[in-house]
């Protein structure tokens, strides 16, 4: 048994979950590279994408290859992109973020899976413009299994209610309006409208995992979050009126932010408004 309370344990959890998590983002990196193409996650081994040549271990290492390589690959010289080690980072920070935050939890593992999910979800819209439908599933049948736990083992998580269909109601509230929005664009536009159907699914895991009402603090936050960079896009001409731009990481975003600090955000809120 782990003795969670040692002061070993609150020394090295820490560093294990940082140095896991930058591993972890090493796979990211090959998820948002190669889901969008259509091909495997998990064969063939990693290789240079210019020169084919394949990577060895001491060239996967997470962010320090890239330093010490100067962000050049070692056969070719062709530079490499800065998002390998800023993925390795984020993943890393992430689930340090969420560790310190929830500790040695089923909450916290619950979270990391979420988000471990939702970074190559990020990543891949903001290039592609697309939420691939792989990763809508796997956020699902996460969220899944921490529904199952829930309502058989445990209530527990961030919906704050024992109340054992809470997350389902989650799972449909965000993106039902959503949803709703969509057929809207659809009519009134005649095209895919502002939302696209991806932005309506990813919805549906975010709400399983955090319940209903993180869910709809997510979609008001990514909203305000989303028009902001939107106008300020506009405003410095860096695109115009006629060029979409991603909803996915506003929505990704917003969500980390409720996950981490939603529900004492609204107790701060309806103390203000009653
Ligand atoms: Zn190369």
């Amino acid at each position: 048994m782990i003795d969670v309370s040692s002061s070993e344990f609150r020394i090295f959890a820490p560093v294990f979950v940082f140095l896991a998590g930058l591993c972890f983002g090493s796979f990211l990196n090959v998820c948002i590279y190669r889901i969008p193409l259509g091909q495997s996650v998990l064969h063939p081994p990693s290789s240079c994408p210019k020169c084919k040549n394949r990577l060895k271990a001491k060239d996967l290492i997470p962010v320090f290859s890239y330093i010490f390589l100067k962000g050049k690959c070692r056969y070719c010289n062709e530079p490499v992109s800065i998002q390998y080690p800023v993925v390795e980072m984020i993943t890393s920070v992430i689930w340090l973020i969420i560790y310190l935050r929830y500790g040695f939890t089923i909450e916290a593992a619950g979270l990391i899976l979420l988000f471990t999910i939702l970074i190559p979800v990020f990543f891949i819209d903001l290039q592609h413009m697309i939420i691939p439908n792989g990763l809508v599933l796997s956020g699902l049948i996460g969220g899944a299994a921490v529904f199952l736990y829930h309502v058989f083992i445990k209530p527990f998580g961030l919906y704050e209610s024992a109340l054992w269909y809470t997350p389902l109601i989650g799972m449909f509230s965000s993106s039902l309006i959503l949803f709703a929005v969509a057929l809207i664009g659809l009519a009134i536009y005649k095209n895919d409208g502002a939302m696209g159907m991806g932005d309506v699914k990813i919805f549906m895991p975010i709400g399983l995992f955090l319940g209903w009402k993180l869910s709809l603090l997510t979609l008001v936050i990514s909203v305000l979050l989303g028009g902001i960079t939107s106008i300020i896009l506009l405003l410095f001409k860096i695109k115009d009126r006629k060029s979409a731009i991603p909803f996915g990481p506003f929505i990704i975003t917003a969500a980390l932010f409720s996950a981490l600090y939603g529900n004492q955000f609204l107790r701060w809120y309806l103390s203000i408004c009653y």
